[in-house]
Protein backbone atom coordinates (compact mmCIF):
# COMPACT_ATOMS: atom_id res chain seq x y z
CA UNK A 1 0.00 0.00 0.00
CA UNK A 2 1.06 3.46 -0.69
CA UNK A 3 1.65 6.16 1.69
CA UNK A 4 -1.06 8.17 0.51
CA UNK A 5 -3.35 4.72 0.87
CA UNK A 6 -2.26 4.56 4.50
CA UNK A 7 -3.10 8.34 5.23
CA UNK A 8 -6.58 7.64 3.78
CA UNK A 9 -6.87 4.66 6.24
CA UNK A 10 -5.89 6.00 9.21
CA UNK A 11 -7.90 9.48 8.44
CA UNK A 12 -11.37 7.09 7.51
CA UNK A 13 -10.62 4.98 11.32
CA UNK A 14 -10.25 8.52 13.21
CA UNK A 15 -13.21 9.76 11.16
CA UNK A 16 -15.38 6.58 12.08
CA UNK A 17 -14.59 6.54 15.70
CA UNK A 18 -14.96 10.27 15.85
CA UNK A 19 -18.09 9.69 14.43
CA UNK A 20 -18.74 6.75 16.87
CA UNK A 21 -17.90 8.95 19.79
CA UNK A 22 -20.34 11.69 18.30
CA UNK A 23 -17.50 13.74 18.06
CA UNK A 24 -16.87 16.25 15.09
CA UNK A 25 -13.72 14.64 13.41
CA UNK A 26 -12.69 17.92 13.28
CA UNK A 27 -11.75 18.13 16.49
CA UNK A 28 -8.67 15.43 16.10
CA UNK A 29 -5.50 16.45 14.70
CA UNK A 30 -3.65 13.38 13.25
CA UNK A 31 0.52 14.19 13.92
CA UNK A 32 2.60 11.34 11.79
CA UNK A 33 5.62 9.93 14.64
CA UNK A 34 8.08 10.11 11.66
CA UNK A 35 11.10 8.68 13.81
CA UNK A 36 13.58 7.27 11.25
CA UNK A 37 11.82 8.32 8.41
CA UNK A 38 13.66 10.12 5.55
CA UNK A 39 13.03 13.45 4.18
CA UNK A 40 11.80 11.55 1.26
CA UNK A 41 8.98 9.53 3.20
CA UNK A 42 8.08 12.76 5.02
CA UNK A 43 7.17 14.43 2.15
CA UNK A 44 5.28 11.88 0.73
CA UNK A 45 3.26 11.72 3.60
CA UNK A 46 2.60 15.47 3.69
CA UNK A 47 1.62 15.51 0.48
CA UNK A 48 -0.82 13.00 1.22
CA UNK A 49 -2.50 15.55 3.43
CA UNK A 50 -0.46 14.93 6.99
CA UNK A 51 -0.69 18.95 8.34
CA UNK A 52 1.19 17.81 11.43
CA UNK A 53 4.89 15.61 12.00
CA UNK A 54 5.87 14.72 15.39
CA UNK A 55 9.45 14.06 16.18
CA UNK A 56 11.09 12.11 18.99
CA UNK A 57 14.65 12.88 18.33
CA UNK A 58 16.60 15.86 18.42
CA UNK A 59 19.13 15.02 15.79
CA UNK A 60 16.11 13.76 13.31
CA UNK A 61 14.76 17.24 13.93
CA UNK A 62 17.61 19.08 12.82
CA UNK A 63 18.25 16.98 10.20
CA UNK A 64 14.63 17.25 8.52
CA UNK A 65 14.40 20.87 9.15
CA UNK A 66 17.67 21.11 7.79
CA UNK A 67 16.26 19.01 4.29
CA UNK A 68 13.07 21.25 4.55
CA UNK A 69 10.97 18.12 4.91
CA UNK A 70 8.22 19.27 6.61
CA UNK A 71 7.29 21.93 4.13
CA UNK A 72 3.87 22.33 4.17
CA UNK A 73 3.36 20.92 7.79
CA UNK A 74 3.81 21.69 11.79
CA UNK A 75 6.53 20.12 13.55
CA UNK A 76 6.01 18.74 16.77
CA UNK A 77 8.34 17.61 19.25
CA UNK A 78 6.82 14.49 20.88
CA UNK A 79 9.87 12.36 22.53
CA UNK A 80 11.91 12.71 25.99
CA UNK A 81 13.66 16.35 26.08
CA UNK A 82 17.42 16.68 28.05
CA UNK A 83 17.44 20.16 29.55
CA UNK A 84 20.82 20.57 28.06
CA UNK A 85 18.71 19.77 24.47
CA UNK A 86 16.08 22.69 24.80
CA UNK A 87 18.00 25.56 22.91
CA UNK A 88 17.72 22.92 19.81
CA UNK A 89 14.20 22.75 20.06
CA UNK A 90 12.65 25.99 21.51
CA UNK A 91 10.99 28.27 18.50
CA UNK A 92 11.58 25.32 15.99
CA UNK A 93 8.53 23.50 16.88
CA UNK A 94 4.96 24.57 17.37
CA UNK A 95 4.32 22.03 20.12
CA UNK A 96 6.43 20.18 22.50
CA UNK A 97 5.12 17.76 23.89
CA UNK A 98 7.06 16.02 26.43
CA UNK A 99 7.26 18.56 29.21
CA UNK A 100 7.56 16.39 32.85
CA UNK A 101 9.82 18.87 35.30
CA UNK A 102 10.17 22.12 36.58
CA UNK A 103 13.21 22.23 35.56
CA UNK A 104 12.57 21.31 31.79
CA UNK A 105 9.74 23.69 32.39
CA UNK A 106 12.21 27.20 33.11
CA UNK A 107 14.51 25.81 30.64
CA UNK A 108 11.89 26.10 27.89
CA UNK A 109 10.81 29.59 29.29
CA UNK A 110 14.11 30.96 29.64
CA UNK A 111 15.28 29.95 25.99
CA UNK A 112 12.08 31.01 24.64
CA UNK A 113 12.49 34.66 26.56
CA UNK A 114 16.00 34.97 25.05
CA UNK A 115 13.88 34.47 21.77
CA UNK A 116 11.54 36.85 22.45
CA UNK A 117 9.00 34.17 21.79
CA UNK A 118 6.26 32.06 23.47
CA UNK A 119 6.54 28.72 23.33
CA UNK A 120 3.38 26.29 23.51
CA UNK A 121 3.54 23.13 25.34
CA UNK A 122 2.19 19.91 26.79
CA UNK A 123 2.88 18.21 30.14
CA UNK A 124 3.44 14.64 29.99
CA UNK A 125 1.50 12.40 32.72
CA UNK A 126 3.03 8.97 33.09
CA UNK A 127 -0.70 7.75 33.52
CA UNK A 128 0.39 4.03 33.62
CA UNK A 129 2.96 4.91 37.06
CA UNK A 130 5.77 2.97 34.28
CA UNK A 131 9.31 3.10 35.79
CA UNK A 132 10.94 2.87 32.37
CA UNK A 133 9.04 5.92 30.93
CA UNK A 134 9.11 9.71 30.84
CA UNK A 135 6.48 12.22 32.26
CA UNK A 136 5.13 12.89 35.52
CA UNK A 137 2.73 11.71 37.95
CA UNK A 138 -0.94 13.11 37.90
CA UNK A 139 -0.26 14.64 41.06
CA UNK A 140 2.47 16.52 39.52
CA UNK A 141 0.94 17.73 37.19
CA UNK A 142 -0.86 19.77 38.88
CA UNK A 143 1.84 21.90 40.23
CA UNK A 144 3.73 22.10 37.09
CA UNK A 145 0.19 23.57 35.62
CA UNK A 146 0.36 26.47 37.75
CA UNK A 147 3.96 27.10 37.51
CA UNK A 148 3.87 26.65 33.71
CA UNK A 149 0.77 29.60 34.43
CA UNK A 150 3.61 31.87 36.35
CA UNK A 151 6.31 31.52 32.82
CA UNK A 152 5.91 34.38 30.25
CA UNK A 153 7.46 32.70 27.51
CA UNK A 154 5.12 29.36 27.99
CA UNK A 155 2.08 28.70 27.14
CA UNK A 156 0.09 25.23 28.51
CA UNK A 157 -1.98 24.13 25.69
CA UNK A 158 -2.68 20.68 27.66
CA UNK A 159 -1.45 17.47 28.51
CA UNK A 160 0.10 13.81 26.49
CA UNK A 161 -0.13 10.54 27.94
CA UNK A 162 2.18 7.36 26.21
CA UNK A 163 0.02 4.11 28.28
CA UNK A 164 1.49 0.96 27.46
CA UNK A 165 1.69 -1.04 24.29
CA UNK A 166 -1.85 -2.04 23.53
CA UNK A 167 -2.06 -5.45 22.50
CA UNK A 168 -5.93 -5.68 22.70
CA UNK A 169 -8.52 -3.43 21.89
CA UNK A 170 -10.29 -1.40 24.73
CA UNK A 171 -6.80 -2.09 27.28
CA UNK A 172 -5.93 1.24 27.25
CA UNK A 173 -9.08 2.74 28.12
CA UNK A 174 -8.85 3.42 31.25
CA UNK A 175 -5.59 5.09 31.26
CA UNK A 176 -7.64 7.47 28.72
CA UNK A 177 -9.93 8.09 30.85
CA UNK A 178 -7.96 8.98 33.58
CA UNK A 179 -6.22 11.14 30.97
CA UNK A 180 -9.21 12.72 30.23
CA UNK A 181 -10.47 13.45 33.48
CA UNK A 182 -7.00 14.87 34.67
CA UNK A 183 -7.13 16.98 31.71
CA UNK A 184 -10.53 18.22 32.16
CA UNK A 185 -10.17 18.85 35.86
CA UNK A 186 -6.87 20.97 35.54
CA UNK A 187 -8.15 23.01 32.93
CA UNK A 188 -11.27 23.78 34.90
CA UNK A 189 -9.30 24.12 38.13
CA UNK A 190 -7.26 27.14 36.49
CA UNK A 191 -9.84 28.73 34.87
CA UNK A 192 -9.63 31.66 33.00
CA UNK A 193 -5.31 31.55 32.60
CA UNK A 194 -5.88 28.41 30.92
CA UNK A 195 -8.29 28.68 28.20
CA UNK A 196 -5.45 27.92 26.06
CA UNK A 197 -5.72 24.41 27.06
CA UNK A 198 -6.79 22.50 23.94
CA UNK A 199 -4.92 19.53 23.42
CA UNK A 200 -4.97 16.38 25.07
CA UNK A 201 -2.36 14.08 22.92
CA UNK A 202 -2.68 10.40 23.11
CA UNK A 203 -3.46 7.10 20.88
CA UNK A 204 -0.88 5.52 18.83
CA UNK A 205 -1.67 3.13 15.89
CA UNK A 206 -2.53 0.45 18.36
CA UNK A 207 -5.08 2.62 19.91
CA UNK A 208 -6.19 5.51 18.51
CA UNK A 209 -9.49 4.41 18.05
CA UNK A 210 -9.94 4.05 21.94
CA UNK A 211 -8.45 7.48 22.57
CA UNK A 212 -10.56 9.31 20.61
CA UNK A 213 -13.41 7.30 22.18
CA UNK A 214 -12.17 8.50 25.53
CA UNK A 215 -11.56 12.16 24.22
CA UNK A 216 -8.34 12.73 22.62
CA UNK A 217 -7.71 15.45 20.58
CA UNK A 218 -4.65 14.41 19.03
CA UNK A 219 -3.09 11.47 18.42
CA UNK A 220 0.32 10.19 17.13
CA UNK A 221 0.59 7.72 14.61
CA UNK A 222 3.41 5.98 13.14
CA UNK A 223 3.59 2.06 12.17
CA UNK A 224 -0.02 2.27 10.71
CA UNK A 225 1.24 5.46 8.44
CA UNK A 226 4.64 4.32 7.63
CA UNK A 227 4.89 0.25 8.33
CA UNK A 228 6.80 -0.61 10.96
CA UNK A 229 10.04 0.43 12.15
CA UNK A 230 13.18 -1.26 12.56
CA UNK A 231 14.31 -1.71 15.39
CA UNK A 232 15.01 1.11 18.07
CA UNK A 233 18.68 1.97 18.55
CA UNK A 234 20.27 0.44 15.59
CA UNK A 235 20.57 2.84 12.41
CA UNK A 236 20.12 6.64 13.02
CA UNK A 237 18.11 6.32 10.25
CA UNK A 238 18.37 9.58 9.27
CA UNK A 239 18.38 9.24 5.59
CA UNK A 240 18.86 5.37 5.52
CA UNK A 241 15.91 4.61 3.60
C1 LIG B 1 6.75 6.36 17.96
C2 LIG B 1 5.81 7.17 18.74
C3 LIG B 1 4.45 7.20 18.44
C4 LIG B 1 3.83 6.35 17.35
O1 LIG B 1 3.90 5.00 17.65
P1 LIG B 1 3.21 3.89 16.70
O2 LIG B 1 2.90 2.79 17.62
O3 LIG B 1 4.23 3.54 15.68
O4 LIG B 1 2.02 4.51 16.09
C5 LIG B 1 3.64 8.02 19.19
N1 LIG B 1 4.13 8.78 20.19
C6 LIG B 1 5.42 8.78 20.51
C7 LIG B 1 5.90 9.64 21.62
C8 LIG B 1 6.30 7.97 19.80
O5 LIG B 1 7.58 7.95 20.14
Amino acid sequence: MSIQEHVSQVQAAIAAAAAAAGRDPREITLCAATKVQSDETIRAAIAAGITVCGENRVQELLAHLEGDAYHGAQVHFIGHLQTNKVKQVVGKVALIHSVDSQRLLQAIDTQAGKLGICQDILLEVNIAGEESKGGCTPQRAWDLAAEAAECAHVRLRGLMAIPPAAHHPGENRRFFQEMRQLYVDIKGKLGDNQSSMDCLSMGMSGDFTDAIAEGATLVRVGTALFGPRPPMGHSSAVGAL
